[in-house]
């Protein structure tokens, strides 16, 4: 089997060498153990921002991916049916599916469909599909005809976020960082997108998206974006604080000059949230997903890297956005 593993913690922007193959043999199968081969690995932000905290030098890179199981001694986890582990950067893996930093092994429902990519289960079908979903229905209880801002909005989460406000009936605003972006979210549904590398001021562009100002927030970036977010917010507002991407490389502590006073005044909520929260509602909640990806409500978008030699070239390149569609590799 061959492994990524951490040979440094990183120091501001991750480069190639941090990381390290090996080579690894697995242990003999126990009774309720499975042994799986990847298909498809996921790269996610989540992977920079924890690897400080929960990950020793020498350590397996961690993530999830679409395994097939090879050989089995676990009931649940039949030969030749499709899981989603959290094995990390691992071509193979022998586990008996605990959940692994909170992140949980499913199953893929047998009855998936053929048309259906496999590689979904790690996008809008998988965790920033639930993340989406979970954020708008638990955190925020989004209603119709509400308005809701979303920042990183092309990015895995946020363009679910986008289409499940418009199945929900809301406005929905959304910030992006190129114009091929702002493009497809258009594409997509959303009734305003703005390009905030451009524009000359974030609180014009977030005023002009919506004079009326928003209902909610789904938060993905922290920093100067927050602070104007949270300023346009109406009063009684509900922010839910889902990631900061903008401050997972910082090197120093990033000060944000936190607008207390606009909270305040506007009795506003916020609420941070983890997608691993609702471990009992993710197989329905996939379904959910599905069915409405069936029905043509959603649409997903992939940018797929070939080669598990590759992770993380594309790892970085993840980081940098520069790419439109869930960042994915197939493992050969
Ligand atoms: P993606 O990698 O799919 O997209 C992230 C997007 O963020 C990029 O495409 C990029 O787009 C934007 N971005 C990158 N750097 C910056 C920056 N400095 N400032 C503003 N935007 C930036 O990520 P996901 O959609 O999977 O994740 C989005 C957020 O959700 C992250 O903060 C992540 O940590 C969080 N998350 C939280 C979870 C939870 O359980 N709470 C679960 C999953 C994700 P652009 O070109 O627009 O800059």
């Amino acid at each position: 089997a061959k492994v990524w593993t951490l040979r440094k913690h990183f120091v501001g922007f991750p480069k190639e060498s941090d990381f390290e193959l090996k080579e690894e043999t697995l242990p003999e199968l126990q009774n309720g153990e499975v042994l799986l081969e990847a298909v498809f690995l996921s790269l996610d932000p989540y992977m920079r921002g924890v690897s400080s905290t929960l990950m020793k030098e020498g350590d397996v890179q961690i993530g999830a991916q679409v395994a097939k199981v090879l050989q089995s001694k676990n009931p649940e986890y039949p030969v030749g049916c499709y899981v989603v582990a959290p094995c990390g950067w691992r071509t193979h893996s022998v586990t008996n599916g605990k959940a692994i930093f909170s992140l949980h092994m499913r199953r893929i429902p047998h009855d998936w469909p053929k048309n259906v990519p496999l590689s979904l289960n790690l996008g809008a079908l998988g965790m920033p599909g639930l993340t989406a979903l979970y954020g708008l229905e638990d955190i925020l209880q989004v209603k119709p005809g509400e308005i809701v801002l979303v920042s990183a909005a092309a990015g895995a989460v946020g363009t679910m976020v986008g289409q499940i406000c418009k199945i929900k009936g809301c406005k929905v605003v959304g910030s992006a960082g190129s114009e091929e972006k702002v493009a497809y979210l258009k594409e997509l549904g959303f009734d305003c997108v703005f390009n905030y590398k451009t524009v000359k001021s974030l609180d014009e562009a977030l005023m002009q998206a919506s004079p009326e100002g928003y209902d909610c927030y789904f938060e993905n970036v922290g920093g100067a974006f927050f602070n104007a977010a949270l300023n346009q917010m109406r009063p009684r507002g509900r922010i839910a604080v889902c990631g900061a991407i903008s401050l997972y490389n910082a090197t120093t502590p990033q000060m944000c000059p936190f607008p207390h006073m606009a909270m305040l005044v506007k009795s506003i909520r916020m609420e941070g949230f983890q997608v691993t929260q609702w471990p009992e509602k993710d197989e329905a909640s996939v379904r959910r997903l599905l069915t409405w990806l069936k029905e043509g409500k959603i649409k997903a978008k992939e940018h797929v890297t070939v080669g598990f030699e590759k992770m993380p070239a594309a790892f970085i390149q993840m980081l940098k956005g520069t790419e439109l569609g869930k960042a994915v590799v197939k493992v050969e």
